[in-house]
Protein backbone atom coordinates (compact mmCIF):
# COMPACT_ATOMS: atom_id res chain seq x y z
CA UNK A 1 0.00 0.00 0.00
CA UNK A 2 2.81 2.54 0.80
CA UNK A 3 3.89 2.15 -2.54
CA UNK A 4 0.66 2.52 -4.72
CA UNK A 5 0.63 5.81 -2.52
CA UNK A 6 3.74 7.05 -3.30
CA UNK A 7 2.92 6.35 -6.64
CA UNK A 8 -0.47 8.02 -7.00
CA UNK A 9 1.56 10.96 -4.99
CA UNK A 10 3.62 11.24 -7.50
CA UNK A 11 0.65 11.06 -10.43
CA UNK A 12 -1.17 13.77 -8.50
CA UNK A 13 1.64 16.25 -8.69
CA UNK A 14 2.59 15.64 -12.23
CA UNK A 15 -1.60 16.51 -12.89
CA UNK A 16 -2.29 12.80 -13.84
CA UNK A 17 -4.67 12.08 -11.95
CA UNK A 18 -8.49 13.68 -12.15
CA UNK A 19 -8.82 14.07 -8.28
CA UNK A 20 -8.62 17.28 -6.18
CA UNK A 21 -6.33 15.74 -3.71
CA UNK A 22 -4.77 12.04 -2.62
CA UNK A 23 -6.95 11.93 0.84
CA UNK A 24 -10.34 11.95 -1.19
CA UNK A 25 -9.03 8.87 -3.59
CA UNK A 26 -7.88 7.34 -0.55
CA UNK A 27 -11.43 7.61 1.11
CA UNK A 28 -12.98 6.03 -1.90
CA UNK A 29 -10.43 2.88 -2.10
CA UNK A 30 -10.78 1.91 1.69
CA UNK A 31 -14.84 2.39 0.72
CA UNK A 32 -14.23 0.35 -2.28
CA UNK A 33 -12.11 -2.35 -0.78
CA UNK A 34 -9.40 -1.56 -3.89
CA UNK A 35 -5.56 -0.83 -3.86
CA UNK A 36 -5.62 2.79 -4.21
CA UNK A 37 -4.48 2.76 -7.57
CA UNK A 38 -6.96 0.23 -9.00
CA UNK A 39 -9.52 2.58 -7.46
CA UNK A 40 -8.16 5.22 -10.12
CA UNK A 41 -8.43 2.36 -12.79
CA UNK A 42 -11.22 1.68 -12.62
CA UNK A 43 -13.29 4.57 -11.93
CA UNK A 44 -11.49 6.33 -14.72
CA UNK A 45 -9.93 8.99 -12.86
CA UNK A 46 -6.17 8.78 -14.65
CA UNK A 47 -4.93 9.99 -18.06
CA UNK A 48 -3.77 7.63 -20.77
CA UNK A 49 -0.39 9.26 -19.92
CA UNK A 50 -0.49 7.86 -16.58
CA UNK A 51 -0.74 4.11 -17.54
CA UNK A 52 2.55 3.31 -19.06
CA UNK A 53 3.84 4.64 -15.81
CA UNK A 54 1.26 2.31 -13.46
CA UNK A 55 2.10 -0.59 -15.78
CA UNK A 56 5.85 -0.46 -15.41
CA UNK A 57 5.85 0.69 -11.65
CA UNK A 58 3.08 -0.92 -9.87
CA UNK A 59 2.72 -4.75 -9.15
CA UNK A 60 -0.76 -4.44 -7.34
CA UNK A 61 -2.69 -4.58 -10.59
CA UNK A 62 -1.67 -7.81 -12.33
CA UNK A 63 -0.39 -9.05 -15.55
CA UNK A 64 -1.42 -12.63 -15.55
CA UNK A 65 -0.45 -14.91 -18.24
CA UNK A 66 -3.29 -17.62 -18.93
CA UNK A 67 -3.67 -20.72 -20.02
CA UNK A 68 -6.50 -23.04 -20.88
CA UNK A 69 -8.60 -24.39 -18.25
CA UNK A 70 -7.09 -21.53 -15.54
CA UNK A 71 -11.04 -19.65 -15.82
CA UNK A 72 -13.83 -21.49 -14.65
CA UNK A 73 -16.27 -21.59 -16.99
CA UNK A 74 -19.20 -21.11 -14.91
CA UNK A 75 -18.07 -17.06 -14.42
CA UNK A 76 -19.43 -16.86 -17.93
CA UNK A 77 -22.61 -16.21 -16.66
CA UNK A 78 -21.45 -13.03 -15.41
CA UNK A 79 -20.62 -11.17 -18.62
CA UNK A 80 -22.60 -11.79 -21.63
CA UNK A 81 -21.27 -12.72 -24.76
CA UNK A 82 -21.53 -9.46 -27.05
CA UNK A 83 -19.81 -7.18 -24.44
CA UNK A 84 -17.21 -9.92 -23.81
CA UNK A 85 -16.36 -9.97 -27.30
CA UNK A 86 -17.20 -6.46 -28.52
CA UNK A 87 -15.34 -5.11 -25.44
CA UNK A 88 -12.98 -8.08 -24.88
CA UNK A 89 -12.82 -8.96 -21.43
CA UNK A 90 -13.34 -11.65 -19.89
CA UNK A 91 -14.71 -12.77 -16.11
CA UNK A 92 -11.06 -13.99 -14.07
CA UNK A 93 -12.52 -14.42 -10.43
CA UNK A 94 -14.92 -13.88 -8.11
CA UNK A 95 -15.88 -13.54 -4.46
CA UNK A 96 -18.89 -12.13 -2.43
CA UNK A 97 -18.77 -8.16 -3.20
CA UNK A 98 -15.96 -8.03 -6.47
CA UNK A 99 -15.83 -9.70 -9.44
CA UNK A 100 -12.15 -9.25 -11.36
CA UNK A 101 -11.71 -8.76 -15.02
CA UNK A 102 -9.23 -9.34 -17.52
CA UNK A 103 -8.45 -6.84 -20.22
CA UNK A 104 -5.56 -5.69 -22.13
CA UNK A 105 -6.62 -2.08 -22.13
CA UNK A 106 -7.02 -0.48 -18.56
CA UNK A 107 -8.32 2.97 -19.71
CA UNK A 108 -12.08 1.48 -19.75
CA UNK A 109 -13.64 3.46 -16.79
CA UNK A 110 -16.91 2.81 -19.00
CA UNK A 111 -16.75 -0.76 -19.29
CA UNK A 112 -16.09 -1.06 -16.01
CA UNK A 113 -18.82 0.54 -14.41
CA UNK A 114 -21.07 -1.31 -16.51
CA UNK A 115 -19.76 -4.08 -15.79
CA UNK A 116 -20.44 -3.28 -11.86
CA UNK A 117 -23.90 -2.49 -12.88
CA UNK A 118 -24.41 -5.68 -14.56
CA UNK A 119 -22.67 -7.99 -11.89
CA UNK A 120 -24.08 -5.86 -8.58
CA UNK A 121 -20.20 -5.89 -7.50
CA UNK A 122 -17.37 -3.80 -7.46
CA UNK A 123 -14.99 -4.38 -10.36
CA UNK A 124 -11.49 -5.44 -10.33
CA UNK A 125 -8.79 -5.53 -13.02
CA UNK A 126 -6.29 -7.65 -14.08
CA UNK A 127 -4.24 -7.00 -17.11
CA UNK A 128 -4.07 -10.24 -19.65
CA UNK A 129 -2.39 -9.70 -23.09
CA UNK A 130 -4.81 -9.65 -26.42
CA UNK A 131 -3.35 -12.83 -27.51
CA UNK A 132 -4.33 -14.34 -24.56
CA UNK A 133 -8.04 -12.54 -24.11
CA UNK A 134 -8.98 -13.39 -27.74
CA UNK A 135 -7.59 -17.51 -26.94
CA UNK A 136 -10.01 -17.01 -24.25
CA UNK A 137 -12.84 -15.89 -25.56
CA UNK A 138 -12.75 -18.51 -27.89
CA UNK A 139 -12.72 -21.55 -25.44
CA UNK A 140 -15.27 -19.25 -22.96
CA UNK A 141 -17.70 -18.11 -25.55
CA UNK A 142 -17.28 -20.15 -28.65
CA UNK A 143 -18.92 -18.42 -32.00
CA UNK A 144 -22.20 -20.35 -32.69
CA UNK A 145 -20.70 -20.66 -35.81
CA UNK A 146 -17.69 -22.59 -36.12
CA UNK A 147 -14.88 -21.20 -37.53
CA UNK A 148 -11.70 -23.42 -38.98
CA UNK A 149 -9.23 -20.90 -40.41
CA UNK A 150 -8.20 -23.34 -43.14
CA UNK A 151 -11.82 -22.64 -44.18
CA UNK A 152 -11.76 -19.32 -44.75
CA UNK A 153 -10.16 -17.49 -47.48
CA UNK A 154 -9.68 -15.08 -49.28
CA UNK A 155 -8.17 -11.52 -50.15
CA UNK A 156 -9.89 -9.40 -47.12
CA UNK A 157 -9.84 -11.94 -44.72
CA UNK A 158 -6.72 -10.47 -42.63
CA UNK A 159 -8.82 -6.84 -42.30
CA UNK A 160 -11.83 -8.70 -40.35
CA UNK A 161 -12.43 -9.55 -37.19
CA UNK A 162 -14.89 -12.55 -38.20
CA UNK A 163 -14.60 -14.33 -34.54
CA UNK A 164 -15.96 -11.44 -32.66
CA UNK A 165 -18.99 -10.44 -35.45
CA UNK A 166 -19.75 -14.23 -35.48
CA UNK A 167 -19.78 -14.52 -31.51
CA UNK A 168 -21.95 -11.35 -31.19
CA UNK A 169 -24.11 -12.20 -33.95
CA UNK A 170 -23.61 -9.05 -35.71
CA UNK A 171 -24.01 -9.90 -39.23
CA UNK A 172 -24.98 -6.15 -40.42
CA UNK A 173 -21.88 -4.82 -38.84
CA UNK A 174 -20.30 -7.59 -40.18
CA UNK A 175 -21.28 -6.83 -43.77
CA UNK A 176 -20.58 -3.62 -43.28
CA UNK A 177 -17.23 -3.89 -42.82
CA UNK A 178 -16.79 -5.91 -45.35
CA UNK A 179 -18.08 -3.23 -47.78
CA UNK A 180 -16.06 -0.69 -45.92
CA UNK A 181 -12.58 -3.28 -46.37
CA UNK A 182 -13.94 -3.87 -49.89
CA UNK A 183 -14.62 0.14 -51.10
CA UNK A 184 -11.30 0.89 -49.68
CA UNK A 185 -9.24 -1.84 -51.67
CA UNK A 186 -10.93 -0.34 -54.71
CA UNK A 187 -13.59 -2.52 -55.53
CA UNK A 188 -16.90 -1.64 -57.27
CA UNK A 189 -19.18 -4.56 -57.54
CA UNK A 190 -19.40 -7.17 -54.56
CA UNK A 191 -21.04 -10.29 -56.47
CA UNK A 192 -22.81 -12.65 -53.34
CA UNK A 193 -23.15 -16.12 -53.64
CA UNK A 194 -23.06 -19.89 -53.05
CA UNK A 195 -20.46 -21.41 -55.34
CA UNK A 196 -20.30 -25.56 -55.05
CA UNK A 197 -21.11 -25.78 -51.34
CA UNK A 198 -18.89 -22.86 -50.37
CA UNK A 199 -20.56 -19.31 -50.33
CA UNK A 200 -17.74 -16.71 -51.85
CA UNK A 201 -17.89 -13.13 -52.45
CA UNK A 202 -16.35 -12.11 -55.54
CA UNK A 203 -15.39 -8.75 -56.41
CA UNK A 204 -14.76 -6.41 -59.42
CA UNK A 205 -12.14 -3.61 -60.16
CA UNK A 206 -12.31 -2.32 -63.83
CA UNK A 207 -12.06 -5.84 -65.42
CA UNK A 208 -10.43 -7.26 -62.76
CA UNK A 209 -12.40 -10.24 -60.37
CA UNK A 210 -10.59 -11.08 -57.47
CA UNK A 211 -12.47 -13.75 -54.32
CA UNK A 212 -13.00 -11.35 -51.29
CA UNK A 213 -14.01 -13.91 -49.02
CA UNK A 214 -14.60 -17.50 -48.87
CA UNK A 215 -16.12 -19.56 -46.51
CA UNK A 216 -18.92 -22.21 -45.46
CA UNK A 217 -21.97 -21.78 -46.71
CA UNK A 218 -23.13 -21.12 -42.99
CA UNK A 219 -21.10 -18.08 -42.94
CA UNK A 220 -22.74 -17.49 -46.61
CA UNK A 221 -26.19 -17.35 -44.58
CA UNK A 222 -24.95 -15.61 -41.32
CA UNK A 223 -24.04 -12.53 -44.44
CA UNK A 224 -26.90 -12.93 -46.46
CA UNK A 225 -28.98 -12.13 -43.24
CA UNK A 226 -26.62 -8.98 -42.47
CA UNK A 227 -27.77 -7.71 -45.93
CA UNK A 228 -31.25 -8.17 -45.31
CA UNK A 229 -31.11 -6.20 -42.33
CA UNK A 230 -29.15 -3.33 -43.35
CA UNK A 231 -31.76 -3.42 -46.24
CA UNK A 232 -34.96 -3.58 -44.27
CA UNK A 233 -35.77 -6.71 -46.29
CA UNK A 234 -38.61 -9.22 -44.86
CA UNK A 235 -39.26 -12.41 -46.01
CA UNK A 236 -42.03 -12.52 -48.46
CA UNK A 237 -40.59 -9.89 -50.34
CA UNK A 238 -40.61 -10.64 -53.92
CA UNK A 239 -37.79 -12.58 -55.50
CA UNK A 240 -36.06 -9.37 -56.85
CA UNK A 241 -35.31 -6.60 -54.46
CA UNK A 242 -33.32 -3.39 -54.87
CA UNK A 243 -32.52 -0.80 -52.73
CA UNK A 244 -29.78 2.09 -52.38
CA UNK A 245 -28.18 1.45 -48.44
CA UNK A 246 -25.90 4.21 -46.50
CA UNK A 247 -23.99 2.08 -43.75
CA UNK A 248 -20.97 2.27 -41.57
CA UNK A 249 -20.05 5.08 -39.31
CA UNK A 250 -17.92 8.22 -39.55
CA UNK A 251 -15.17 7.69 -42.12
CA UNK A 252 -16.26 4.35 -42.51
CA UNK A 253 -19.51 5.32 -43.70
CA UNK A 254 -20.48 4.70 -47.46
CA UNK A 255 -23.34 4.39 -49.50
CA UNK A 256 -24.14 1.03 -51.77
CA UNK A 257 -26.67 0.28 -54.19
CA UNK A 258 -28.07 -3.45 -53.33
CA UNK A 259 -30.27 -5.95 -55.73
CA UNK A 260 -31.16 -9.14 -53.96
CA UNK A 261 -32.47 -12.05 -55.95
CA UNK A 262 -34.04 -14.78 -54.13
CA UNK A 263 -35.02 -17.86 -55.53
CA UNK A 264 -35.81 -21.36 -54.59
CA UNK A 265 -33.03 -22.48 -52.13
CA UNK A 266 -30.57 -20.20 -53.65
CA UNK A 267 -29.84 -16.51 -53.14
CA UNK A 268 -27.33 -13.81 -55.14
CA UNK A 269 -26.93 -10.24 -54.35
CA UNK A 270 -25.07 -7.59 -56.11
CA UNK A 271 -23.63 -4.60 -54.64
CA UNK A 272 -22.52 -1.74 -56.18
CA UNK A 273 -20.41 1.28 -54.53
CA UNK A 274 -21.29 4.37 -54.98
CA UNK A 275 -18.42 6.78 -55.03
CA UNK A 276 -18.31 9.95 -53.28
CA UNK A 277 -22.25 9.52 -52.92
CA UNK A 278 -22.38 11.02 -49.17
CA UNK A 279 -21.19 14.29 -51.36
CA UNK A 280 -24.43 13.94 -52.99
CA UNK A 281 -26.46 13.73 -51.14
CA UNK A 282 -25.19 16.85 -49.34
CA UNK A 283 -27.60 19.86 -49.03
CA UNK A 284 -25.08 21.94 -50.37
CA UNK A 285 -24.73 20.03 -53.57
CA UNK A 286 -28.54 19.51 -54.47
CA UNK A 287 -28.16 22.99 -56.58
CA UNK A 288 -29.84 26.28 -53.78
CA UNK A 289 -28.29 29.01 -54.84
CA UNK A 290 -26.29 30.84 -51.85
CA UNK A 291 -28.95 32.88 -50.65
CA UNK A 292 -31.43 29.59 -50.79
CA UNK A 293 -28.90 27.56 -49.20
CA UNK A 294 -27.66 29.85 -45.95
CA UNK A 295 -31.51 30.96 -45.14
CA UNK A 296 -32.30 27.19 -45.59
CA UNK A 297 -29.69 25.44 -43.38
CA UNK A 298 -29.57 28.32 -41.07
CA UNK A 299 -33.45 27.71 -40.12
CA UNK A 300 -32.89 24.05 -40.02
CA UNK A 301 -30.36 24.64 -37.95
CA UNK A 302 -32.39 27.03 -35.59
CA UNK A 303 -36.47 25.94 -35.83
CA UNK A 304 -38.34 22.48 -35.47
CA UNK A 305 -41.32 22.59 -37.73
CA UNK A 306 -42.41 22.30 -40.94
CA UNK A 307 -40.98 22.28 -43.86
CA UNK A 308 -42.07 21.30 -47.56
CA UNK A 309 -40.80 20.35 -50.48
CA UNK A 310 -43.49 20.95 -53.17
CA UNK A 311 -43.24 19.51 -57.00
CA UNK A 312 -45.20 18.99 -59.43
CA UNK A 313 -43.95 15.33 -60.46
CA UNK A 314 -42.10 14.46 -56.73
CA UNK A 315 -39.15 13.38 -58.98
CA UNK A 316 -36.29 13.74 -56.91
CA UNK A 317 -38.00 14.85 -53.76
CA UNK A 318 -36.75 12.25 -52.13
CA UNK A 319 -32.86 12.98 -52.80
CA UNK A 320 -33.80 16.79 -51.50
CA UNK A 321 -35.46 14.95 -48.52
CA UNK A 322 -32.93 12.87 -46.98
CA UNK A 323 -30.40 15.61 -47.39
CA UNK A 324 -32.38 17.95 -45.19
CA UNK A 325 -32.80 15.23 -42.88
CA UNK A 326 -29.16 14.34 -42.84
CA UNK A 327 -29.00 18.02 -42.01
CA UNK A 328 -31.39 18.84 -39.55
CA UNK A 329 -29.99 15.55 -37.45
CA UNK A 330 -27.70 15.18 -35.22
CA UNK A 331 -26.04 12.31 -34.14
CA UNK A 332 -28.66 11.41 -31.26
CA UNK A 333 -31.92 12.14 -33.24
CA UNK A 334 -34.47 9.91 -33.34
CA UNK A 335 -35.42 9.96 -37.16
CA UNK A 336 -38.66 8.46 -38.53
CA UNK A 337 -39.57 8.45 -42.48
CA UNK A 338 -42.48 7.30 -43.92
CA UNK A 339 -42.22 6.92 -47.56
CA UNK A 340 -44.09 4.94 -51.02
CA UNK A 341 -41.16 3.07 -51.14
CA UNK A 342 -37.65 3.39 -49.13
CA UNK A 343 -35.19 4.76 -51.39
CA UNK A 344 -32.63 5.20 -49.16
CA UNK A 345 -31.91 2.80 -46.44
CA UNK A 346 -30.24 5.07 -43.72
CA UNK A 347 -28.51 2.95 -40.17
CA UNK A 348 -30.51 4.24 -37.24
CA UNK A 349 -33.59 5.81 -38.65
CA UNK A 350 -37.08 3.95 -38.26
CA UNK A 351 -37.81 3.24 -41.87
CA UNK A 352 -42.13 2.59 -42.50
CA UNK A 353 -43.04 2.03 -45.89
CA UNK A 354 -46.62 2.92 -46.26
CA UNK A 355 -47.74 -0.28 -48.31
CA UNK A 356 -47.12 -1.87 -45.29
CA UNK A 357 -48.58 0.46 -42.85
CA UNK A 358 -51.91 -1.51 -41.30
CA UNK A 359 -53.50 1.99 -40.63
CA UNK A 360 -52.97 5.25 -41.99
CA UNK A 361 -50.89 6.43 -38.91
CA UNK A 362 -51.55 9.88 -38.33
CA UNK A 363 -48.26 12.48 -37.38
CA UNK A 364 -50.23 12.86 -34.03
CA UNK A 365 -49.98 9.17 -33.39
CA UNK A 366 -46.49 8.75 -34.62
CA UNK A 367 -44.74 11.39 -32.21
CA UNK A 368 -46.96 9.98 -29.43
CA UNK A 369 -45.45 6.69 -30.20
CA UNK A 370 -42.22 6.81 -31.61
CA UNK A 371 -41.26 10.66 -29.70
CA UNK A 372 -39.34 11.23 -33.16
CA UNK A 373 -36.81 14.78 -33.59
CA UNK A 374 -37.51 14.43 -36.92
CA UNK A 375 -39.92 13.49 -39.17
CA UNK A 376 -40.03 12.72 -42.83
CA UNK A 377 -42.83 12.20 -44.80
CA UNK A 378 -42.62 11.46 -48.95
CA UNK A 379 -45.88 12.38 -49.97
CA UNK A 380 -48.67 13.66 -48.33
CA UNK A 381 -51.49 16.29 -49.23
CA UNK A 382 -50.56 19.94 -47.78
CA UNK A 383 -54.11 19.57 -45.68
CA UNK A 384 -53.24 16.85 -43.98
CA UNK A 385 -49.49 17.67 -42.94
CA UNK A 386 -51.15 20.95 -41.70
CA UNK A 387 -54.36 19.34 -40.31
CA UNK A 388 -52.30 16.64 -37.83
CA UNK A 389 -49.16 19.29 -37.29
CA UNK A 390 -51.38 22.02 -35.88
CA UNK A 391 -52.24 18.87 -33.31
CA UNK A 392 -48.27 18.95 -32.12
CA UNK A 393 -47.89 22.80 -31.54
CA UNK A 394 -46.08 24.26 -30.19
CA UNK A 395 -43.44 21.95 -32.00
CA UNK A 396 -41.20 19.56 -30.56
CA UNK A 397 -40.06 18.16 -33.94
CA UNK A 398 -39.15 18.70 -37.55
CA UNK A 399 -41.69 17.38 -40.28
CA UNK A 400 -40.04 17.43 -43.60
CA UNK A 401 -42.71 16.59 -45.99
CA UNK A 402 -42.95 16.25 -49.81
CA UNK A 403 -46.14 17.44 -51.45
CA UNK A 404 -47.35 17.21 -54.80
CA UNK A 405 -47.94 20.77 -55.96
CA UNK A 406 -47.36 22.58 -59.44
CA UNK A 407 -45.80 25.55 -58.46
CA UNK A 408 -44.91 27.76 -55.54
CA UNK A 409 -47.79 30.45 -55.94
CA UNK A 410 -50.12 27.01 -55.10
CA UNK A 411 -48.07 25.41 -52.57
CA UNK A 412 -48.11 29.19 -50.38
CA UNK A 413 -52.28 29.49 -51.05
CA UNK A 414 -52.56 26.30 -49.98
CA UNK A 415 -50.74 27.22 -46.79
CA UNK A 416 -52.00 30.83 -46.14
CA UNK A 417 -55.84 29.55 -46.85
CA UNK A 418 -55.37 26.12 -44.66
CA UNK A 419 -57.98 26.31 -42.00
CA UNK A 420 -55.59 25.76 -39.15
CA UNK A 421 -55.64 28.44 -36.61
CA UNK A 422 -53.46 31.05 -37.75
CA UNK A 423 -51.14 31.53 -35.09
CA UNK A 424 -50.37 27.46 -34.56
CA UNK A 425 -49.57 27.92 -38.78
CA UNK A 426 -47.33 30.95 -38.41
CA UNK A 427 -45.43 29.22 -35.29
CA UNK A 428 -45.42 25.93 -37.46
CA UNK A 429 -44.78 26.72 -40.80
CA UNK A 430 -40.93 26.85 -41.68
CA UNK A 431 -40.39 26.74 -45.02
CA UNK A 432 -42.29 26.51 -48.33
CA UNK A 433 -39.82 25.17 -51.12
CA UNK A 434 -40.46 24.74 -54.85
CA UNK A 435 -38.36 22.03 -56.73
CA UNK A 436 -38.45 21.04 -60.48
CA UNK A 437 -36.22 19.04 -62.06
CA UNK A 438 -34.74 19.81 -65.30
CA UNK A 439 -32.99 17.90 -67.83
CA UNK A 440 -29.19 18.74 -69.09
CA UNK A 441 -27.70 19.02 -72.00
CA UNK A 442 -25.13 16.47 -73.03
CA UNK A 443 -22.55 18.98 -74.04
CA UNK A 444 -20.54 16.25 -76.23
CA UNK A 445 -23.90 16.43 -78.30
CA UNK A 446 -25.94 19.41 -78.28
CA UNK A 447 -27.15 21.44 -81.30
CA UNK A 448 -27.03 25.02 -81.93
CA UNK A 449 -30.02 26.95 -83.56
CA UNK A 450 -29.91 29.68 -85.49
CA UNK A 451 -32.72 31.23 -83.66
CA UNK A 452 -35.37 30.76 -80.80
CA UNK A 453 -38.76 28.31 -82.16
CA UNK A 454 -41.47 30.66 -82.69
CA UNK A 455 -43.60 28.28 -80.94
CA UNK A 456 -42.11 29.15 -77.83
CA UNK A 457 -42.35 32.70 -78.11
CA UNK A 458 -44.95 34.62 -76.05
CA UNK A 459 -45.24 38.64 -77.53
CA UNK A 460 -45.68 39.75 -74.27
CA UNK A 461 -42.55 38.52 -73.07
CA UNK A 462 -40.96 40.05 -76.04
CA UNK A 463 -42.68 43.01 -75.09
CA UNK A 464 -41.64 43.51 -71.42
CA UNK A 465 -38.40 44.21 -71.47
CA UNK A 466 -36.85 40.41 -71.75
CA UNK A 467 -35.84 41.17 -75.37
CA UNK A 468 -31.95 42.14 -74.22
CA UNK A 469 -32.32 38.49 -72.59
CA UNK A 470 -33.44 36.66 -75.44
CA UNK A 471 -31.18 37.94 -78.09
CA UNK A 472 -28.05 36.93 -75.97
CA UNK A 473 -29.70 33.40 -75.12
CA UNK A 474 -28.49 30.18 -77.19
CA UNK A 475 -30.88 27.61 -78.21
CA UNK A 476 -29.62 24.08 -78.05
CA UNK A 477 -31.78 21.36 -78.60
CA UNK A 478 -31.02 17.27 -77.99
CA UNK A 479 -29.17 15.24 -80.46
CA UNK A 480 -27.58 11.73 -79.19
CA UNK A 481 -24.00 10.27 -79.15
CA UNK A 482 -22.38 7.63 -76.93
CA UNK A 483 -21.48 9.74 -73.74
CA UNK A 484 -25.13 10.34 -72.98
CA UNK A 485 -26.54 6.77 -74.41
CA UNK A 486 -28.28 8.47 -77.23
CA UNK A 487 -30.34 10.63 -75.11
CA UNK A 488 -29.18 13.84 -75.81
CA UNK A 489 -28.86 14.40 -72.38
CA UNK A 490 -26.45 13.85 -70.01
CA UNK A 491 -28.60 14.42 -66.33
CA UNK A 492 -30.89 16.65 -64.19
CA UNK A 493 -30.21 18.83 -61.91
CA UNK A 494 -32.83 20.47 -59.28
CA UNK A 495 -34.09 24.09 -59.60
CA UNK A 496 -35.55 25.34 -56.87
CA UNK A 497 -37.91 28.20 -55.57
CA UNK A 498 -38.88 29.50 -52.03
CA UNK A 499 -39.91 31.14 -49.14
CA UNK A 500 -38.68 30.93 -45.87
CA UNK A 501 -41.15 31.85 -43.26
CA UNK A 502 -39.21 34.00 -41.28
CA UNK A 503 -40.39 36.63 -38.59
CA UNK A 504 -41.66 38.83 -41.03
CA UNK A 505 -43.76 36.83 -43.07
CA UNK A 506 -45.37 34.67 -40.05
CA UNK A 507 -45.52 38.67 -38.72
CA UNK A 508 -47.54 38.94 -42.75
CA UNK A 509 -50.00 35.51 -41.67
CA UNK A 510 -51.12 37.17 -38.53
CA UNK A 511 -52.23 40.47 -39.82
CA UNK A 512 -55.55 41.51 -40.59
CA UNK A 513 -56.22 41.25 -43.97
CA UNK A 514 -57.76 39.20 -47.41
CA UNK A 515 -55.67 35.85 -47.67
CA UNK A 516 -54.81 36.99 -51.17
CA UNK A 517 -53.03 40.43 -50.20
CA UNK A 518 -51.42 38.22 -48.26
CA UNK A 519 -50.13 35.65 -50.72
CA UNK A 520 -48.89 38.62 -53.16
CA UNK A 521 -47.31 39.93 -50.08
CA UNK A 522 -45.09 37.68 -49.31
CA UNK A 523 -44.80 36.08 -52.68
CA UNK A 524 -43.26 39.87 -53.77
CA UNK A 525 -41.23 40.66 -50.40
CA UNK A 526 -40.27 36.85 -49.21
CA UNK A 527 -39.31 34.95 -52.16
CA UNK A 528 -35.76 33.25 -52.70
CA UNK A 529 -35.87 32.82 -56.87
CA UNK A 530 -33.78 30.76 -59.00
CA UNK A 531 -33.38 33.67 -61.49
CA UNK A 532 -30.08 34.65 -61.91
CA UNK A 533 -29.36 30.19 -62.63
CA UNK A 534 -32.26 30.61 -64.44
CA UNK A 535 -30.20 33.42 -66.96
CA UNK A 536 -26.87 30.99 -66.85
CA UNK A 537 -28.24 28.06 -67.86
CA UNK A 538 -29.80 30.07 -70.48
CA UNK A 539 -27.12 31.92 -71.40
CA UNK A 540 -24.79 28.99 -71.40
CA UNK A 541 -27.29 26.52 -73.03
CA UNK A 542 -27.23 24.04 -70.45
CA UNK A 543 -30.79 23.53 -70.80
CA UNK A 544 -33.29 23.79 -73.63
CA UNK A 545 -35.95 26.11 -73.90
CA UNK A 546 -39.10 24.11 -73.21
CA UNK A 547 -37.71 22.75 -70.13
CA UNK A 548 -37.08 26.03 -68.75
CA UNK A 549 -40.08 28.03 -69.81
CA UNK A 550 -41.96 27.72 -66.29
CA UNK A 551 -39.36 29.97 -64.93
CA UNK A 552 -39.26 32.64 -67.04
CA UNK A 553 -42.33 34.16 -65.81
CA UNK A 554 -40.26 34.73 -62.57
CA UNK A 555 -37.89 36.47 -64.26
CA UNK A 556 -41.00 38.80 -65.83
CA UNK A 557 -42.24 39.55 -62.72
CA UNK A 558 -38.80 40.49 -61.08
CA UNK A 559 -37.66 42.70 -63.83
CA UNK A 560 -41.37 44.63 -63.62
CA UNK A 561 -41.58 44.73 -60.59
CA UNK A 562 -37.80 46.06 -59.64
ZN1 LIG B 1 -24.60 13.23 -76.22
Amino acid sequence: MGKSKDIVEKLFSLGLLKIKNVAELEKASSESGRDIIEEAVVTGLVSPDALPYIISENLDIPFIVLQEGDVDSSLCALIPYEIAWGEEVIPLSQGNDFVTVGVCDLLRPKLFRRIEKLTGKKARVALVGRDSIRRMLMSLYPPPIAISDKKISGHIVGDIDLPKFLATRDSSSLLSEILFQSRTAGIRVLILHHVSGKFVIEGREDSRSIVLLETPGNIGEFLFDGLKKLCGFRDGDPAVRERIIETGEGKRSGMYKVALVSGAGSKKAVIRIIPNALGKLSIDALGFNEDQLQALTGLISREKGIYIIASPTLDGVSTTLYSMVRFAKSPDSAVVTIEEDIRFKNEGFIQLEKPMLEEDLSIEKIVRTLSPDILMYSNLTIEKLIHETAHIYPSRVSVFAGIECKSLESAVEKVITSEASRHALASLMKAVVFQKLVRILCDACKKELPAIPSMYLDPEMVKSGKRDLLARMKYYIPSGCDECGGTGFSGMTAIFDMVVFSPSVRMEMLMDKREEEKREKILSHFRLGPEELIVKMLMEGQVTFEDIVPFLDLIREKNEGG
